[in-house]
């Protein structure tokens, strides 16, 4: 078993935080440990507690499809907490801080050169504390790896208008992996 499959199951009988406790199904990380690249979202939804993966509903679509359009094709996708919240609330801080040594585990092992943070939960975590309307697309330094700040694609999908801001995101991402 490689590390991030041993990751894989810690994350699934997960119990630290409340959300462990009800939610159905765990949702861990996915893609390649030499991926040059992470995308880091916020929590899985209803379709990707439903499925184990991350980024399977609409969303995920609009995401995958642009990661495609640009040839960033080899990703590793997670989120910054591993269960679903109820109703897709925001995680709370105590559910992020009891979920991080995941997240830092899948960022250390695989030492990507960009994190493309998706939503205000992400860059936040990031240490990113503006608005994506201000920081989008926008590309800071955390922990040394590059970390391009980018609306979520749900908001995406609420806004329409916000799509070419999105695929600018995408974009500079990719720019940087092709240095
Ligand atoms: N939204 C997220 O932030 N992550 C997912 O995996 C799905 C939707």
């Amino acid at each position: 078993m490689n590390e991030l499959e041993d990751l894989r199951e810690k994350i699934n009988f997960c119990k630290i935080c409340t959300l462990g406790l009800i939610s159905n199904k765990a949702v861990a990380g996915e893609g390649s440990a030499h991926s040059r690249i992470i995308i880091v979202g916020e929590a899985p939804g209803a379709n990707e507690e439903n499925e184990g993966r991350p980024f399977v509903g609409r969303g995920g679509k609009l995401l995958r499809n642009t990661l495609n359009e640009f040839k960033v094709n080899d990703v590793y996708i997670t989120n910054i907490v591993k269960h679903r919240p109820p109703k897709n609330r925001r995680p709370t801080q105590k559910e992020i801080v009891a979920c991080s040594p995941y997240l830092k585990f899948e960022i250390d092992f695989i030492k990507p050169e960009v994190i493309l943070a998706l939503g205000r939960t992400a860059i936040e975590y990031f240490g990113i504390h503006d608005k994506l309307s201000q920081v989008n697309g926008k590309v800071f330094t955390w922990n040394g790896i590059k970390i391009v700040a980018c609306y979520h694609p749900a908001a995406v999908l609420r806004n329409p208008h916000l799509l070419p801001d999105f695929r600018h995101a995408v974009e500079q991402a990719k720019k940087i992996l092709e240095i």
